[in-house]
């Protein structure tokens, strides 16, 4: 595999590339990774099973998409392809140097805050991508309520359903849905989101440079990359204060932030299993109590 690899990041790169033995980095959730390097160039490879091949693609995109951006930075990615019975993704490799705090944070912010700027004419995504290893459809919609209802919550909650999470929560999420309207009160621009911001994607590197990475992409209100990094927390105060200077939020945010989040905890209970049913439905009677009050 390593091998086939090997050739195809020398074709991408446009010079010989022969790597000693591959270094394995640990850290992430859902594939295989490590460095492959020849002692003058190294790149960041990760690897997944054949038919993950669409995922890495649409990893690549991703991060070409919020590189065009010339914002917060992110590993600039070299090829895609497919390798023995394993896809994979190559991309620049940055020595990290942890998690970062104080002025790091900050920088973060306001970089992310940079990124945000960039907008496209509709809500969702030139194509569909994965949240964890969850599908995720991004089918261009131009109303932020119908694309968070449908594509967002609604997904995860049919997917709830056929999981077998019981009809507490399909008949409470349903009732949501039909409120949506009245718990997202403003109107968004379609932002370019990072899309699965939680603390496990931020890395600091060199002169204490943010960097995120492995990004589920798509145009959306700024305020559900924003709420991910409040879920799991981090970020830190320097970075929320820096992000809010940079462009504060709208009115009404805590409440939405609980709607946000909703589609990441639905999708932990879809990937992880039944610890996450409390904490959804929850976060459901708490999102629907704000509609009677
Ligand atoms: P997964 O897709 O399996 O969740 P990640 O993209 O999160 O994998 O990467 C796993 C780990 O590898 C990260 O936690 C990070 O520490 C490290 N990493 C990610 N991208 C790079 C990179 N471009 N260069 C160096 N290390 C990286």
């Amino acid at each position: 595999m390593n091998q086939h690899i090997a050739r195809q990041i020398a074709d991408a790169c446009g010079r010989p590339f022969t790597p000693g033995p591959p270094r394995a980095v640990g850290g992430g959730c859902i594939n295989a990774a490590m460095v492959l390097s020849d002692g003058d160039q190294s790149w960041f490879v990760k690897h997944n099973a054949a038919d993950r091949l669409p995922m890495f693609q649409a990893e690549f995109e991703g991060l070409q998409a919020m590189a065009a951006t010339d914002s917060i930075r992110v590993p600039r990615p070299l090829c895609t392809g497919s390798a023995g019975n394993a896809a994979f993704i190559a991309m620049e490799y940055i020595p990290f140097e942890g998690q970062g705090g104080g002025a790091s944070a900050a920088r973060a912010g306001e970089q992310l805050a940079a990124m945000h700027r960039a907008t496209a004419p509709r809500f969702g995504w030139h194509r569909d991508n994965t949240i964890g290893s969850t599908p995720q459809p991004n089918a261009p919609t131009p109303s932020w309520i119908d694309f968070w209802r449908r594509q967002r919550l609604g997904f995860q909650l049919d997917l709830a359903s056929r999981l077998g999470y019981g009809s507490r929560l399909a008949d409470r999420g349903a009732l949501l849905l039909e409120n949506c309207d009245a718990l997202i009160d403003h109107d968004p621009a379609p932002s370019l989101l990072h899309g699965d911001l939680w603390g496990g994607n931020l890395s600091i590197a060199a002169g204490g440079e943010p960097v995120v990475f492995d990004p589920a992409c798509y145009y959306g209100d700024r305020e559900a990359d924003i709420a991910m990094t409040e879920l799991f927390g981090g970020f830190g105060h320097d970075f929320h204060r820096a992000y809010h200077a940079a462009w504060p939020l709208d009115a009404g945010y805590a409440v939405r932030k609980t709607l946000y989040n909703l589609y990441h905890t639905l999708n932990h209970l879809n990937l992880f299993g039944p610890g996450y049913l409390s904490q959804a439905e929850g976060m459901i009677d708490r999102l629907l109590a704000e509609v009677r009050a």
